[in-house]
Parts: C-alpha cells; structure tokens; sequence
C-alpha cells in the first residue's frame, strides 16, 4: 500500500464516520409526514419515521417497491 492509497482509506472512513453521525443526527422532519407514492399519500406513522430518518414511503408502499425491485433482477 503506498501512501496513496492511504490516504484514500483515511479519506473514505473519515468520509463513512461524518456519514453516520449525520444520519444519527438527522432530525425526524427530514422524513415525510405522508407518503411520498402519487397513488398514497397516507401518513406515515411517527415511530417509522423516527426510525428511518428521511423516509419517504409509507410500510406498504416500501414493501411493494423492493418487490418490484427484486422481480426487476
Ligand atoms: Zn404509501
């Protein structure tokens, strides 16, 4: 490994940590308060949205997308 590359290594975990604190710190109004799918709209409960910072779809909308995602592969 050269000093490069090393460099590069510092760089992505100083990168990955900054990443994680602000997800950590990501205030539950970056999530929607409604689901974001055009056909939805629901609202998306206060304990999703607290759990996953910067969701966007409501529990059945996510569900029905990583479906399609996965019969698309
Ligand atoms: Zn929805």
């Amino acid at each position: 490994m050269n000093n490069e590359d090393q460099a590069q290594a510092f760089e992505l975990d100083e990168y990955e940590r900054i990443q994680r604190r602000t997800i950590m710190t990501l205030p539950v109004a970056h999530s929607a308060k409604y689901c974001t799918d055009t056909s939805c709209g629901d609202e998306i409960p206060e304990a999703r949205r607290a759990a996953i910072p910067g969701v966007l779809f409501c529990t059945h909308c996510q569900q029905r997308r990583e479906q399609q995602k996965l019969m698309r592969l």
